[in-house]
């Protein structure tokens, strides 16, 4: 695996391997590397010839300075995982690599409609401006045909989504399943950051997430299934942020839905925290289709 830490340098590198034909896909990420990661880079490997990662903590999309300090680094495991899984080629640049600006100058801003407001958007202001900052500078970098992201961020992927019109990529967005451990838990790299006992406890976010999917039309309501779902996941110690039952336009526009709605994709999604922990964990689940 070819490792850059300039983006010129990379640049350089796609130009040549593009003329020869290449098929580039991207797959980018913060690091702190786990399976779900590594199967985003499987499916890269299975359909393009060239398979690009990067990896970099972006420092504008955190709108919590203490979640960016404590973000887990592994850059040598991360760089050991990647080559056995097959990338051909890693970008890891430095924050003024990315940003020679400087990260605290105001970037562009892209109209991400109600994208912005809902969900993440709602807990977590300016989050997704620094998600399509970064994204739009590793495109053009990079480049690529494809782009393979996870559904377990899946408000980020419809942003990316959202981004790739705005800005005229001709990336194919690719969305991989979100791997879980053995008990349920979605892989995360904040996993790391949590304790044994809170890591036991963590499961409750994904069963109140199986708990919509099995309760969702039959007798009882949609309203009183979320509710009965936020009453399982206190009781479980969660602070919660949201947790409800959304429908996925086309368009990539989000409903909240009172009842289930025949044609579109609909999923529960949830962010909490255990109360007294500082780690805010995301998932959501496919309630359809
Ligand atoms: P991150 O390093 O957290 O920014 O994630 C980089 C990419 O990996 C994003 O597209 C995530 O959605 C994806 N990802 C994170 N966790 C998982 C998972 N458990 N399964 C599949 N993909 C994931």
């Amino acid at each position: 695996m070819y490792l850059f830490k300039r983006k010129d340098d990379l640049r350089r590198f796609l130009t040549s391997a593009r003329e020869k034909g290449a098929t580039t896909g991207f797959v980018p990420t913060m690091g702190a590397l786990h399976q779900g990661h590594l199967s985003l880079i499987h499916r890269a490997r299975q359909e393009c010839s060239l398979v690009v990662c990067s990896i970099f903590v972006n420092p504008t999309q955190f709108n919590d300075p203490a979640d960016f300090e404590k973000y887990p680094i592994t850059i040598e495991k991360d760089i050991q995982l990647l080559t056995a899984t097959g990338a051909d080629a890693l970008l890891l640049p430095s924050v003024a690599e990315m940003y020679p600006e400087g990260p605290g100058t105001p970037g562009p801003r892209y109209d991400f409609g109600e994208l912005e407001t809902v969900l993440e958007g709602r807990y977590r202001p300016g989050h997704f401006q620094g998600v399509g900052r970064i994204v739009h500078k590793l495109l053009d970098i990079v480049q690529p045909q494809r782009l393979f992201m996870g559904q377990k961020d899946l408000q980020q992927c419809l942003v990316v989504k959202h981004l790739l019109k705005l800005i005229g990529s001709p990336a194919e967005m690719i969305i991989c399943p979100t791997l879980r451990e053995p008990d349920g838990l979605a892989m995360s790299s904040r996993n790391m950051r949590l304790g044994p006992a809170e890591r036991n406890n963590a499961v409750a976010l994904y069963k109140a997430l199986c708990y919509v999917r099995d309760h969702l039309g039959g007798p009882t309501s949609l309203p009183e299934v979320v509710a009965a779902a936020r009453l399982q996941l206190q009781s479980a110690k969660f602070d919660i942020d949201y947790l409800d039952v959304i429908a996925v336009r086309e368009d990539g526009a989000v409903l909240f839905p009172q009842a289930p709605v025949s044609g579109l994709p609909m999923y529960a999604v949830v962010a909490a925290s255990m109360k007294g922990s500082p780690v805010r964990l995301i998932d959501n689940l496919l309630m359809n289709g």
